[in-house]
This record gives C-alpha cells, structure tokens and sequence, in this order.
C-alpha cells in the first residue's frame, strides 16, 4: 500500500503489529489520530511508554507490578499460604474478576510444551520450588487449563513438589464444572465455582495432598 509520508508508514507499521490489528485497522486508527486533539495522542503515547518504562514483574509471584512486589503480594489481607499456579497474568486476572479467591498466585509465564521446545526452564518453575521450600505453602492449586499443555505441566508440577514438598496439599481446579478451555473465557460463577469445589490433584501420586 502506498502512504501519504513515512511518518503515516511507520504509525500504520507499529499499530499493525498489534494483535488483531490488520493494516486496514492500522490505518483507520492512524487516520482518527491524525484528527485527534493533541493532548488525547500524547497521553496514548505516555500511557504505551509507561507501560514499559513503569511495571515490571513481582519478584515473588511474576504478576504485574510497580514496585517489588505486586499489589496481591503486598496484600496483607491476602493468605500467602494458598498459592495458585496460574499460566499468565490474563488467567490471574479472570480469577481476581470472580472476588472470590483469597490467596497468593504464581504466573508461570506459559506451560510444558515439548511440541514448541518449551520445557520447566523456560518458565517460572524455578522459583516456584525455592518459593515453597522458603516458605511452605499449605495448598498449591495448579489452576491450568485442560489442554494437553495445561495436564502435562500440571503433572510435571505435582510430581515435583510431591517429592520435594510432601506435606504441601496440591489441587486442581474441579472438573465437574470445568473451564474446558482457557480460563480467561470461563465465566466468573463457573469459575469461582470450580476454584470453591477443586479437588485433590491426582492423589495416587502424593498421599498427602488430600484436601482435609
Ligand atoms: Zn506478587
């Protein structure tokens, strides 16, 4: 496509990039900034910049934070005994959507998927085990979706902390009223419900982790 100038080039480029932006979208959203009033493109430009410059991740849980520690792990109402392993921060969101949940998280950064070379290294794992062994929780709930990455790195999360950690009850989410898919779809009620209802994870493996 040919552009008026570079500058239009370019702005069109960077919003393209975005998800589920083509370059059509790109373009329109140009154009309306084109006609914007000035003020309205600098706070978008400062609230983009901030976003980078002004969050980082939680030192303990990987959430999204300003200081150190994120907002749930400052929380002092918030029970740093429960901790519920989560695949980003989208599902952690959809679980502090239903205000039900209570306790601390962990952001894993995605799943176990050996199909795309992703292995326990590549994500939050690590600190998850020198976490718990710092300070034993006295429930994990693996809060992952049902896909086979989900199951495969649930296991592996069990298995791991079941032989480190025996004492520590591990969970899943129930799935009598399963999310199904991804947890960021599933409704706050179902989700709620499935965290209020989670059940044991795999109990064969672990006999400590009954949920008592
Ligand atoms: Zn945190």
């Amino acid at each position: 496509m040919e552009y008026p100038s570079r500058t239009i080039e370019a702005a069109v480029e960077a919003f393209a990039k975005l998800p589920s932006i083509g370059r059509k979208s790109a373009l329109r959203l140009v154009l309306h900034l084109l006609k914007a009033q000035p003020e309205d493109a600098h706070r978008l430009a400062q609230a983009i910049v901030a976003l980078k410059e002004d969050t980082r991740r939680c030192e303990v849980c990987h959430n999204i934070a300003e200081e150190r520690l994120c907002g749930v792990c400052l929380n002092t109402r918030r029970n740093p005994n429960l901790i519920c392993v989560v695949e980003d921060i989208r599902d952690l969101l959809a679980i502090e959507r239903t205000g039900h949940y209570t306790g601390t998280y962990h952001v894993l950064e995605g799943l176990i998927s050996p199909l795309d070379g992703i292995g326990p290294g590549q994500l939050n794992v690590e600190s998850l085990l020198r976490r718990l062994a710092a300070a034993p929780a006295s429930e994990v709930i693996l809060a992952l979706n049902a896909r086979m990455e989900g199951e495969t790195t649930a296991f592996y999360l069990a298995r791991k902390i079941g032989a480190e950690l025996p004492q520590i009850k591990i969970s899943s989410l129930a799935r009598g009223v399963s999310v199904g898919g991804e947890l960021e779809y599933a409704d706050e009620l179902t989700l709620s419900r499935s965290l209020l209802h989670r059940v044991p994870y795999a109990s064969f493996q672990n006999p400590n982790n009954g949920m008592g």
